[in-house]
């Protein structure tokens, strides 16, 4: 599976002070699961290392790339490298991206925006390679650096990478129709816990998966579900989906394991344990009395456990 990275958060010495801004801990554990595919919009524009900094110009619709201290205008310049760079990385199939705050090339937003006097007018500005690569693929997953360092983001978008890699692997020339219901039956549970609504007209397009071309429905299948997962599973959704993970053995287990394992719901709901408390519970469950309908659940393992995404309170 490959990640696209702003170059300097590997530790590559881009940036325009000849340093880098390496993410030991998203490098070392994400890295033993991913290729990183690194892009330096600067340096690979030409402008070398060290450089004088660029920054964002002009008016709301009108933003301009400039280098300050020579007077250079770099928008256009910027502009077709970046949609070039953009194609080209269409062609490594990657499952999401991580750029770096604050840049006017990587930055995905809030940027500083300058007035030509050289004073700060506002903060909405993005970068002009991350501008790019948000029209090209808006729904693959994109995140910045800084945000991975909050649990909850941190978890949301390793999932949505996971699932964007998995839905890539369903839809190869000659995918059939009984491939894509068994996705998606394995992903319900998953959905269910970003967004219900979308989990269900999901489960409608593929009921009528013989009606429409399989072009439209690959394309609004692949669409729907980035969308679903894109939207935030919340400690109540999940512990709903958790709920309906213990129906499965309504009737295997005991009333002291059920009260067991409803309580240990309800100490997640309370934010007391972290989700991965419940969940390895349900494997277990699962494991114990060969539900292999569950144990295929993507939503028990949607990214590999060593990334300890779930163990946030
Ligand atoms: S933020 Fe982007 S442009 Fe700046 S050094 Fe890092 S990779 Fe290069």
């Amino acid at each position: 599976m490959r990640i696209g990275i702003s170059a300097c958060l590997l530790g590559q010495r881009v940036r325009y002070d000849g340093g880098h801004k390496r993410q030991d801990s998203l490098v070392e554990t994400v890295g033993r699961h991913v290729e990183w595919v690194p892009v330096c919009p600067e340096v690979e524009l030409g402008l070398g290392t060290p450089r004088p900094t660029l920054r964002l110009e002009g008016p709301p619709g009108d933003l301009r790339l400039v280098m300050p201290s020579r007077g250079e205008d770099l928008t256009r310049r910027m502009r077709r490298w970046a949609k070039a760079r953009v194609r080209a990385l269409g062609r490594e199939e990657l499952a999401g991206f991580v750029l770096k705050k604050g840049s006017p090339s990587c930055g995905v937003a809030r940027l500083p925006v300058y007035g030509e006097s050289g004073r700060r007018t506002r903060r909405d500005g993005v970068g002009f390679f991350a501008a790019a690569l948000l029209e090209a693929f808006p729904d693959l997953p994109v995140e910045e650096e800084h945000r991975l360092c909050d649990p909850a983001l941190r978890e949301s978008f390793f999932v949505r990478v996971f699932a964007t890699q998995r839905l890539r692997g369903l839809f190869r020339p000659r995918w059939r129709l009984e491939e894509l219901e068994a996705f998606h039956e394995r992903e319900k549970l998953l959905l269910l816990a970003h967004d219900p609504a979308g989990r269900r007209s999901l489960g409608q397009l593929v009921a009528r998966g013989t009606e429409l071309p399989r072009a439209e429905l690959a394309a609004r299948y692949r669409k729907g579900f980035a969308q679903a997962l894109a939207r935030r599973a919340t400690v109540a959704k999940h512990a709903k989906v958790l709920r309906r993970c213990l129906g499965y053995f309504e009737r295997r287990l005991d009333a002291g394991e059920r009260a067991e394992l409803s309580a240990c719901i309800a100490d997640y709901r309370r934010r007391l344990v972290p989700l991965v408390v419940p969940v390895t519970r349900i494997k277990h469950c699962a494991r114990r009395f060969a539900l292999d309908s569950l144990l295929a659940q993507s939503y028990l393992d949607p990214h590999p456990q060593e990334l300890m995404l779930r163990n946030h309170a």
